[in-house]
């Protein structure tokens, strides 16, 4: 099972410090923490490391639990919601107040989880000295680590030990002609539906590989002949499952998969405005060298007009000008208008993500360019480029070979880049530049 990076999820009740420690782990010393139960968090997830490992911690702290009984529902549905989405708990406990009635519950439900567990004991301030982390042997989780989340002491400690409960690194099984696909987006925009609407019409195509079972996560799928895996697509069905408070495990998993995807399919309601929150995941997946289509969905709500379809389109790209290389199509997952359309398009953005360019070509574009539109003298000296090659695709990447590589800035790469596009257009997809100097050719 492989659903990108493994992800940690701190779990317990109010105040015991969980934002505290999720803050040390993930490095900032500035807790956004007040003293007042429930305070609500900036965020709930953060990309982390530690010796040499990476992983998402996740402070599932923020919760509104104003009731008597804090285990009521808020503290419940945390966990439970931990258990489908990590794959490690921690459970974190106030070694100051000692085991409270709440722990026992929670203590409970994570004994019978069927996922690793590491109990940390919190607020035990002065190690080595203090012993009040031995208190909760009774909790029946095994060894109690303790920590001062406060003062950092113990942390390492810990660290040392979730990264040694942390699933081995898997392993993609390797054929190189598969084509992960990502399916993102925030909450009710219509992922779920636009993935069944695919996938169970077709069902007889969904090839028969080995993994493909009930479980699995990801949903292979046949199409002119091409094998397409659609990732985490047990998540999305998960999602409608997710509890109010709870959202952030929807951004969560939209990062994880595009960590795997080659082609990101970001879906919006285009019957509202683009929100900021997708504008950001379109710059992750972009960031992090994906390809990108936009399917702004159900657009059978959208009363239309000649031009509603192009009039969106633009208002989104000038809100984010890295959106101007990324195709956008109009769908509804709920009439099925436009949905296998979307599957045509990712095979041409595929087919675009893995073109090559000969050497001999992109020379003689990147020459051209600089005649037309020299770059700046370098301490009165020309600036030339010697030749330029394609380094590498999915995503194309260029490398520009210079007289002075250094002088080169970055607005002048990005002219370079964008005129590229003229010649090959990539659509979708990024397009990264290196510059290098004539010592460093290989
Ligand atoms: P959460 O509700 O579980 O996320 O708890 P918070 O992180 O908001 O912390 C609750 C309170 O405990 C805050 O006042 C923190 O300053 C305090 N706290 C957190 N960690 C420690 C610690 O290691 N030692 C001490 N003495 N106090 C701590
Ligand atoms: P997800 O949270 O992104 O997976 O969204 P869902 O697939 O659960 O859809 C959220 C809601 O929007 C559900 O009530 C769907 O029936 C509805 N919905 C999804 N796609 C469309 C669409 O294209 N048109 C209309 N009218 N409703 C849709």
């Amino acid at each position: 099972m492989n659903r990108g990076l493994p992800a940690v999820a701190i779990v317990g009740r109010p105040n015991v410090g969980k934002s505290t420690f999720f803050n040390r782990i993930i490095g900032e010393r500035l807790a956004i923490v007040e003293d007042v139960p429930g305070v609500t968090r900036d965020r709930n997830f953060a990309l982390t490391d530690w010796a040499g490992r990476k992983f998402y911690a996740i402070d599932t702290g923020g919760l509104d639990t104003d009731t008597e009984d804090p285990m009521a529902v808020a503290v419940r549905d945390q966990v439970l919601a931990a258990f489908k989405e990590a794959d490690l708990i921690v459970f974190v406990v106030d070694g100051k107040v000692g085991p409270a009635p709440v722990d026992y519950r929670i203590a409970e439900l994570l004994r019978k989880a069927e996922l690793p567990v590491l109990l940390v004991v919190n607020k035990v301030d002065r190690l080595p000295l203090d012993l009040a982390h031995h208190e909760f042997w009774e909790m029946g989780l095994g060894e109690p680590l303790p920590v001062s989340s406060i003062s950092g002491k113990g942390s390492g400690d810990i660290l040392d030990a979730i990264v040694e409960r942390l699933p081995p690194v898997p392993v993609e099984p390797a054929n190189e002609n598969d084509l992960y696909i990502a399916v993102i987006g925030k909450p009710n925009v219509g992922k779920s539906s636009f993935v069944n609407r695919l996938l169970n019409e077709d069902r007889m195509l969904v090839s028969n590989v080995p993994g493909t079972t009930r479980d699995s996560i990801d949903t292979p799928f046949l199409y002119h002949g091409k094998n397409l895996v659609f990732i985490d697509t047990a998540g999305l069905r998960r999602q409608a499952k997710i509890e109010p408070g709870l959202e952030y495990y929807s951004a969560l998993r939209s990062e994880r998969s595009i960590e795997r995807a080659d082609v990101c399919l970001l879906l919006i309601d285009s019957t509202e405005e683009p929100h900021v929150q997708d504008l950001k995941i379109a710059e992750k997946a972009w960031h992090a060298g994906r390809s990108l289509i936009i399917v702004a969905n159900k657009w059978d709500l959208v009363e239309k007009e000649t031009n509603s379809a192009k009039e969106y389109v633009e208002k989104m790209r000038g809100r984010a000008p890295t959106l101007r290389h990324v195709p956008v199509m109009f769908t509804s997952a709920l009439t099925g208008q436009r949905v296998h359309n979307v599957l045509d398009l990712v095979l041409e953005v595929a087919e675009e993500r893995n073109k090559r360019i000969s050497t001999h070509e992109v020379t003689e574009v990147v020459r051209e360019l600089a005649t037309r539109q020299p770059p700046p003298h370098y301490r009165g000296m020309p600036v030339k480029f010697l030749y330029a090659t394609q380094a590498d695709t999915s995503p194309p990447t260029f490398v520009l070979f210079a007289n002075y590589p250094k002088a080169i800035e970055e607005g002048y790469t990005r002219y370079i880049q964008n005129q590229m596009r003229e010649h090959w257009p990539f659509q979708g997809t990024p397009i990264r530049l290196r510059l290098r100097g004539r010592r460093e050719e290989k």
